[in-house]
């Protein structure tokens, strides 16, 4: 490392970010810029020009991830990448994944203006349809290129409109080589905004990401008996609704003696949801994190005991069924230490925490030493044209992503 610490230049980025504010904008200040859209497809197009006046050699894959090279003194070495997705939700916000891809960029045009040579190769990176918005699941890119979805699977989602997502690739001229796609990387660095309250509220600038939150999704099917509201006394009634929202109740309740445990119920079906007859049956999901696997899976052994219990009591049946078990991410000690270091020499406030949501960065922890650095969302608003991370925040991240890739790339003696 070098003694004086490089930094960014703050107008400049912020500039590049007034741009993407303006492809795709929606009426509330925020960005509806869906996953192959005319918006992403023209934020796209600027986001390469930009690519290329850095020197960067431009790759397009077969999932139309966008990558920039640039040269390391060990070009054949594996590279350092920063990225993260220009996509967003539907009326989004202009910050999520953007930042983390803005920011890369301005890194990328400090190494060169400062004419700093690497011992690595650094790419950055725009992964497609991070959001899922439009073709769901999430993390298509990312998930594409570790393997963690086929090439024929991906291809063949459809959007709302039965569009497919090979054909909303190639509709906008980004259907690349399968040849392009990363690969011999040491690192992975993702720069993203919060999208929770927990930096703004506890007045910090960095979140020191420490992984992602694992995550498991369940079905429950409640069944009783349907009958007429009139006629059927109380104590004869094997009522779902009833059951289904003790049940509710408890799912709550049990992540007030774990500490980080968060349940929600987020979806229910009545049937046959009608005022002048007893509900038959009720299906509702629970979705429980913690980034504990271990605590996560005992709450919910814990939880099907109580509700198995109540569905006992209350005469009905309890079905419980696993839709999706997703584990901790822990993210690599090396890069930690290096966004920990960083926030140590540039003077700036920090604190570590887990993510609750998924990030390309889950599944580029499968391939590469992983890490990522969060920046303070304003009231925790995300996915909202609300959104906000303030300027300050911006320029702060950056400069500690700019320290982070110094030190995992290399910088010449
Ligand atoms: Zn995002």
């Amino acid at each position: 490392m070098e003694k004086t610490l490089l930094k960014v230049n703050r107008e400049r980025l912020l500039e590049t970010i007034k741009i993407s504010s303006s492809i795709g904008s929606s009426a509330h200040g925020g960005l509806h810029r869906l996953a192959l859209s005319e918006a992403d497809k023209n934020m796209r197009d600027i986001f390469v020009d930009w690519l290329k006046a850095e020197g960067l050699a431009v790759r397009i894959d077969d999932f139309g991830n966008i990558y920039g090279r640039r040269k390391g003194k060990k070009d054949n070495g594996p590279s350092v990448a920063i990225g993260s997705h220009l996509d967003t939700q539907p009326c989004g916000g202009k910050y999520d994944g953007i930042l983390g891809v803005l920011t890369a960029l301005e890194v990328i045009r400090v190494l060169n203006e400062n004419d700093i040579e690497t011992e690595y190769p650094v790419e950055i990176i725009n992964f497609t349809n991070e959001e899922g918005a439009r073709f769901a699941p999430p993390m298509l890119g990312s998930g594409g290129i570790t393997g963690n979805f086929t090439k024929d699977f991906i291809y063949h989602i459809k959007d709302d409109e039965g569009i497919s997502f090979e054909q909303a690739l190639k509709d906008i001229g980004y259907m690349g080589d399968s040849e392009n796609r990363l690969k011999n990387i040491k690192n992975f660095i993702e720069l993203h905004i919060e999208q929770g309250p927990i930096l703004h509220e506890q007045e910090k600038t960095i979140g020191v990401v420490q992984g992602i939150q694992g995550n498991d999704w369940y079905t429950v099917k409640v069944a009783g008996k349907t009958n007429h509201a009139g006629p059927t006394p109380m104590e004869n009634r094997q009522d779902a609704l009833v059951a289904a929202s003790k049940m509710i109740v408890k799912v709550n309740e049990i992540a007030n003696d774990i500490k980080g445990l968060k349940t929600t119920v987020g979806k229910m079906d009545v049937t046959p949801n009608v005022t002048n007859v007893i509900p038959g049956e009720v299906v509702f999901t629970i979705d429980i994190r913690h980034e504990d696997n271990e605590l996560r899976s005992h709450a919910f052994e814990r939880l099907k005991e109580q509700l198995s219990a109540i569905a006992l009591i209350s005469k009905v049946e309890l079905t419980i069924t696993t839709d999706w078990n997703s584990e901790t991410t822990l993210f690599a000690p090396v890069v930690k230490d290096a966004v920990k270091e960083a926030v140590t020499e540039l003077g700036y406030s920090s604190m570590e925490l887990f993510s609750g949501p998924g990030h390309d960065a889950k599944y580029m922890a499968e391939v590469a030493d992983t890490g990522m650095i969060f920046v303070p969302s304003v009231d925790g608003i995300s996915h909202n044209e609300q959104e906000l991370t303030l300027d300050d925040d911006i320029e702060k991240g950056a400069n500690v992503l700019l320290y982070v890739v110094q030190k995992l790339a290399g910088t010449k003696k």
